[in-house]
């Protein structure tokens, strides 16, 4: 079948390799000019493991390729995917900006066939039917520019005058960065929402090899569940399934401040609790809070439309603000073990949001980075990823090392932000020796207390009294 992706970020991109990896033609489309020369050379703009192999081998075959003109990617799709961002505006609404103008765009270009375009962009409900509209604007401009602007027709005459015809298609995205290639090829569910049923034909088709699990870790496992309905409930699902996310971290969050104050231990309590096959054992790690490009947008913008619709979402909103408080909890341990921050070094383990990606946005780091500068400490940081590629560049306030041993190097105190698995292997005795007070906020509970004591550290988890 043949796809556009439009907008090859973490999404766009990874979606784009996949459907080309199980034998469609993508062409994926982006107007960041520098991105598409760097994937037009092989090269992934982003970290996500096993995306540049099949990236190159798929560009190899055939079956994908990337550019900027938006024309050339409409005309060629069937399917026409938008990807773009959707950021946060600071009321916590989602910036559909970007959605808007590439809605339009298509609109401008549409001029023959039948084509469904899909958001998977997470996009706020009634979305689906706002971006049908844009398009017509959009065919409906095009038309005016040719005719003139003296025989304007609505989008709707002139898209059936021209022949084209159009659905709009929700198909929200829940790949986990760091894992998406995987996540894309051994989904839970895919979720199609739209009130046409040839569209979610369409879409039916070109999931058909991942339903049937050909690329997944396990093909002999029963089809991977489709659950088609209509646009504004497929859209609601991906608000809903990250609000529920991010407030089971905020809970145990919660319930691991209280374990600080009785004296239990957070990670037993959350063992016992996962135990229970009502609740399960995901998303009970307690710590430093959730952050990342999805979960702090999602919850606003869900708050944000009951807002809209007269409806107080107190519980979304006590998730948003125990997360808030969880962002200080490194600090306050910090300042109970140092006492006084200014003129102290702080050492951070990790500066990504989540381990195995390059993506910052919305990072815990960057809160205690900024709550540390303010507090007149000095900060340096080591990541993996960060370290070693030019992500960190634009950071100010803290210094990034090149290694662990460096960052160590003089610190009064150690956090621990990211779970990277590395940091299980660190020589943290040669570590201990090289601060000036081998204390270690464990931002994470994801070292062994036991070890690190061992080693030389006094050793502060979250809720582990
Ligand atoms: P991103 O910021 O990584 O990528 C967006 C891309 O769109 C960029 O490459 C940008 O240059 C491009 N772009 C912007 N305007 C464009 C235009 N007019 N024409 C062509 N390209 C354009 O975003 P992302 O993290 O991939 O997220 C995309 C969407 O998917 C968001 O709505 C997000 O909420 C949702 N989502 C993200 C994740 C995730 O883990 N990142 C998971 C599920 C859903």
């Amino acid at each position: 079948m043949r796809v556009c992706v439009i907008g090859t970020g973490y999404v766009g991109l990874v979606t784009g390799t996949c459907l080309a990896h199980v034998g469609h033609e993508v062409v994926c489309v982006d107007n960041n000019e520098e991105k598409v020369k760097m994937m037009q050379s092989g090269q992934s703009p982003i970290f996500e493991p096993g995306l540049s192999e099949m990236m190159q081998k798929s560009a190899q075959e055939g079956r994908l390729s990337f550019t900027s003109d938006l024309g050339a990617g409409v005309d060629h799709g069937d399917v026409l995917f938008i990807a773009v961002g959707t950021p946060a505006l600071p009321s916590g609404e989602s910036d559909t900006r970007y959605v808007e103008a590439v809605a339009k765009g298509i609109g401008s270009h549409l001029d023959r066939g039948y084509k469904v375009i899909v958001n998977k962009s997470t996009v706020p409900i009634g979305s689906g039917d706002w971006v049908r509209m844009i398009v017509l604007d959009g065919i409906a401009e095009r038309q005016q520019a040719l005719v003139g602007a003296g025989n304007v027709s609505s989008g709707d005459r002139v898209a059936s005058e021209i022949g084209v015809e159009f659905d709009v298609v929700s198909n929200p995205e829940f790949l986990r960065e760091g894992s998406a290639v995987y996540d894309t090829f051994n989904p839970d569910r895919i979720v199609l929402g739209s009130n046409s049923s040839r569209a979610l034909e369409v879409m039916t088709q070109l999931y058909e090899p991942i339903v049937k699990r050909v690329q997944a870790e396990d093909p002999s496992l029963s089809p991977v569940p489709v659950l088609t309905t209509d646009l504004s409930s497929a859209e609601m699902i991906k608000y809903a399934a990250n609000a529920f996310l991010a407030t089971k971290i905020s809970f145990i969050n919660e319930v691991a401040n209280i374990c600080d104050r009785v004296g239990a231990d957070v990670v037993e309590v959350a063992k016992g609790m996962g135990l229970d096959s009502r609740i399960g054992h995901k998303f009970l790690q307690a710590g430093i809070g959730w952050g990342g490009s999805c979960f702090p947008k999602d919850v606003s913008a869900l708050v944000h439309t009951a807002d809209d619709y007269g409806y107080d979402a107190s519980l979304l909103k006590s998730a948003i603000s125990v997360n808030h408080h969880q962002r200080q909890i490194a600090i306050e341990k910090l300042q109970k073990e140092l006492k006084i921050l200014k003129g102290k070094t702080i050492g951070l383990l990790g500066l990504t949001f989540k381990p195995d990606t390059d993506d910052m946005r919305d990072a815990p780091s960057l809160i205690l980075i900024e709550q540390l500068n303010r507090l007149g400490a000095k900060v340096k940081a080591y990541d993996p990823i960060v370290s070693q590629t030019g992500v960190g560049q634009g950071l100010s306030g803290v210094i990034v090392e090149t290694d662990p041993e460096r960052l160590a190097d003089s610190c009064d105190a150690l956090v621990l932000v990211t779970d990277w698995q590395q940091f299980q292997k660190l020589d943290f005795a040669k570590m201990a020796l090289l601060m000036t007070h081998p204390v270690i906020i464990d931002g994470r509970n994801f070292l062994n207390r036991e070890t690190m004591q061992q080693a030389g550290f006094r050793y502060v988890g979250v809720g582990r009294s």
